[in-house]
């Protein structure tokens, strides 16, 4: 990162203030909340951003390549602390912190597309779209040392 964009949107997020279906009828709009993710559950901020099946999928895909082992905390708060103390391994690289902003902006992005335009993309698609997004975040320190995408995930 860190764009001011999507560092107001992680605050958003941890704050629970993000627009969601949760956040529409605290402020008294009636609605009929489903996560536009997996269709199963209300959308609210721990379960879209933290337990939805899409999302443990992002989350799973990140801890399998760090290789850590890591309990889901209740709160995108709690996410947020704890996920800074996880990388405290020598390495000399930050770029796992931006993990949790990268897998919350891609999983709104992909959300209001279906909330807004009605345009859904696959799980595959997502996964590689938020490698993606943290490869363009963290481009800036590499350059030099990594070229492309697939390098990237090789040193990650
Ligand atoms: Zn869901």
């Amino acid at each position: 990162m860190d764009s001011l964009k999507e560092a107001c949107f992680t605050w958003l997020v941890i704050r629970r203030a993000c627009l969601t279906h949760e956040v529409l009828q605290r402020r008294g709009i009636q609605i009929c909340s489903r996560c536009y993710m997996c269709e199963q559950e209300v959308e609210e901020n721990g379960h879209l951003f933290l337990h939805c099946r899409m999302t443990t999928d992002l989350w799973n895909m990140f801890i399998c390549i760090l290789g850590v082992s890591w309990t889901m905390p209740r709160t995108t708060f709690e996410v947020l602390t704890r996920w800074q103390r996880i990388g405290k391994r020598g390495s000399k690289r930050d770029w796992w912190k931006n993990v949790p902003a990268c897998i919350w902006w891609t999983l709104w992005k992909e959300r209001n597309g279906r909330c807004f335009e009605g345009r859904t993309s696959s799980s595959q698609t997502i996964k590689m779209r938020c490698l993606s997004l943290l490869f363009f975040w963290c481009k800036q320190d590499l350059v030099g040392e990594v070229d492309s995408l697939v390098e990237f995930i090789g040193q990650l």
